[in-house]
């Protein structure tokens, strides 16, 4: 390819990105910003030129998804599969094989039923819930914790053991001789594993380091210690690094992933070249809008490139399948002759969520695939209970009964599973696993019931025959459908439309999110959702959700509250900010030195007082609660406030922008300003 050709349709940084040569390279930029376009046309470009054997390429990422995606781009860009593309986890497998092949020993096997090995171990023991063991236990491994260490590194990291003082420590020795003693490993040995190959074998680690001499990692921001200490053995003393990744994107915080590895790049590095991206390429400004408001104001500027395009909508629906039959209309409403069913996805914060849209999808008639992974039915819980179900001679219809019994019944001891961190709900007692394993099991429960209710003669293998052609009519897995997927399991990549439903308080934030680093993260997700669309965005939620056979009242997500104000804002044709000529302007204000409001906006009633006290009320608001100004209200509802010097709540009212829940928050502040200007 033209290395030209490879350059085109980059902008001046992403340009320096692409071709910088020396020092290791980081690249820190919001959503859309083009860090993977970028990170693929760098090795595209220095292939071209002569820089780099493409055989000699490392390109890492986190997950299997990605890792395709990457993979996708490079053969975009001319790289057919020269370039090894692929996780930690996989890349370290391959050496692992090949080493163990070269010296003829017999490859471990690997450990596919962790869970059952790790609540072995842990015994019969009540209010303690295996998997949340596990998941601690996952957590310590990835930060390099040793089992001694293991109680103050929890205490610093704000987290809480779901064992008594002392014990998560011992069992994580125990669990790690019972691997010894049967020859098995898990997933983490294989990083720690390729780790010790490298470090102990200087001939081994030179050999590996002159295969994958440049190396490539994108979503740097979900990098854990363990992956890093990995990446280090690598790279040995190599400076051919280059990394990009969005602090804003951090979302694997809970799987012991530390964005502060990218923060902090630039500072352990010694002459490390940063490079910052402000352009987003993605979005529309509107959609943009909505991103910014979702973290609250807090994201980086981005530039918006893209044309005006549609208001977002917010939806709500009277059940969670009046909620999925309404997604599979607008879906088909967005889907004009000729178009791709894949430019649309439909996202939602639990794999759980996934089942209802997916089968009202599939009624309507719209092909659909779910994205990386099989949902709550490939969840460990519900393959479990289906092996039983699915039993020759097994009553299909008393262990359907049993299994809603048994979900009530924990419903009664515990709370409810059915209102997943609904407020007042005693769900908020259950631990986060044990409500991801309740929801799997009311998800597969609901199957059941439906698949009970078309079979005439229900069985355990007419389920299973069943549930198969069901999962089969993921229409077309290679043909052409409409995406769903987890916000973990849409990370770096677009779709034109993007459908996000289900955002209730319980799943947005997670019923379980209580610390304000957790509520951080919901928001980070929320934010990397939206940016996932390019031109229309849909956000729904249900006021009543079934869970197994029980009908639950939900209440929508906090964080609509905000989205409401933003659309509002983006319907009064609010137009979205030129940051670029707000730069140019505020440097030449700098540079003539000129007061700030100069009395030439004539829109604003420059010498207003009642406008002039309403702003700067306003901005101490929008400090306090760390939300954009406009968020609290428009200029234009200021202004016709100014105008009007409302005294009473029903004149306030009456005023656009000025809503039932504005009212009552704000109501009496601004009553009391107009009044006092009025002497
Ligand atoms: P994320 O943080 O979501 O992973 P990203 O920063 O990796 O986003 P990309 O996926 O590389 O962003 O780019 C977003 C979209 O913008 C892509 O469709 C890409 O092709 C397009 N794009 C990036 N840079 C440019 C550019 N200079 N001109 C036109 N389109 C661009
Ligand atoms: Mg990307």
């Amino acid at each position: 390819m033209n290395p030209d050709d490879l350059l085109a349709g980059l902008n001046e940084r992403q340009l320096l990105a692409a071709t910088s040569d020396g020092g290791p390279l980081v690249v820190l930029a919001g959503a859309g910003s083009g860090k993977t376009r970028v990170l693929t046309r760098r090795i595209a470009w220095r292939v071209a030129v002569g820089q780099t054997d493409p055989n000699r390429v490392l390109a890492l990422t986190f997950t299997r998804k990605a890792a395709g995606e990457l993979r996708q781009r490079l053969r975009n860009g001319g790289m057919r599969d020269q370039v090894v593309a692929g996780t930690f986890h996989g890349i370290a497998l391959t050496q692992l094989r090949q080493r163990w092949m070269e010296r003829g020993i017999k490859p471990p096997t690997i450990l596919d039923r962790k869970f059952r090995m790790v609540a072995q171990l842990i015994g019969r023991r009540p209010r303690v819930e295996p998997l949340d063991v596990l998941s601690e236990m996952e957590w310590a491994f990835a930060r390099l914790v040793a089992p001694s260490d293991y109680e103050g590194a929890a205490k610093l990291a704000g987290r809480v053991s779901p064992l008594p003082e002392g014990e998560l420590g011992d069992l994580m020795e125990r669990y790690q001789q019972e691997k010894r003693r049967r020859r098995v490993v898990d997933f983490d040995d294989l990083l720690a594993l390729a780790i010790r190959d490298l470090k102990d074998d200087a001939d081994y680690a030179a050999a590996v380091r002159w295969r994958h001499r440049h190396l490539y990692v994108d979503e740097f921001q979900d990098v854990n210690p363990l992956q890093f200490e990995l990446l280090r053995a690598w790279r040995g003393e190599s400076s051919d690094l280059f990394v990009v990744g969005d602090p804003n994107q951090a979302i694997y915080g809970w799987n012991g992933a530390d964005p502060m590895l990218l923060d902090n790049f630039a500072i352990r590095e010694p002459g490390a070249v940063v490079v910052s991206l402000d352009d987003n390429y993605r979005s529309t400004p509107q959609i943009l809008t909505m991103a910014t408001a979702a973290l609250a104001g807090k994201s980086g500027k981005l530039i918006p490139h893209r044309p005006d395009g549609a208001v977002p909508t917010l939806s709500s629906y009277p059940t969670d399948l009046s909620e999925a039959a309404g997604v599979a209309q607008r879906i088909k409403m967005s889907h004009n002759a000729g178009d791709k069913w894949a430019h649309q996805a439909v996202l939602v914060r639990t794999n759980a969520q996934l089942v209802p849209i997916e089968q009202a999808l599939a009624d309507a008639g719209v092909p659909v695939r779910v994205r990386g992974g099989s949902g709550p039915l490939g969840s460990k819980e519900v393959k479990d209970a289906l092996r039983s179900l699915g039993r020759p001679g097994a009553d299909l219809i008393q262990s359907l009964a049993e299994m809603d019994n048994s979900l009530e019944s924990a419903s009664l001891e515990s709370g409810s599973l059915e209102s997943p961190g609904q407020e007042s709900s005693p769900t908020e007692d259950l631990s986060p696993a044990e409500i991801e394993r309740r929801q799997n099991l009311a998800a597969l429960s609901r199957l059941v019931h439906e698949y009970a209710s078309l079979d005439p003669a229900p069985s355990g293998p007419g389920l299973l025959a069943w549930i198969t052609t069901v999962q089969a009519g993921e229409v077309g897995v290679d043909g052409d459908a409409v995406e769903l997927a987890t916000f973990h399991g849409a990370k770096g990549l677009e779709w034109a439309v993007v459908h996000i439903a289900g955002l209730e308080k319980g799943y947005m934030p997670i019923g379980y999110a209580k610390t304000g680093a957790q509520l951080a993260e919901e928001k980070r997700l929320l934010y990397v959702a939206i940016t996932r669309a390019e031109s229309q965005l849909h956000l729904s939620w249900a006021s009543e959700r079934t869970f197994g056979t029980k009908a639950v009242k939900r209440q929508p997500s906090p964080y609509l509250e905000m989205m409401q104000s933003a659309i509002n804002h983006l319907k009064r044709g609010y137009r979205p900010v030129d940051w670029k000529a707000e730069i140019v302007k505020s440097r030449q204000a700098a540079g003539t030195n000129k007061a700030k409001r100069s009395g030439k906006n004539d829109k604003n009633p420059v010498g207003d007082p009642v406008f002039d006290a309403l702003r700067t009320w306003r901005s101490g608001r929008a400090k306090a609660a760390n939300v954009p100004a406009y968020l609290i209200f428009s200029d234009q509802s200021l202004r016709a406030m100014a105008k009007r010097q409302p005294v009473t709540k029903g004149q306030l009212a009456n005023i656009s922008g000025v809503g039932p829940v504005k009212l009552e928050r704000y109501g009496d502040d601004i009553i009391k300003m107009v009044k006092q200007s009025q002497g």
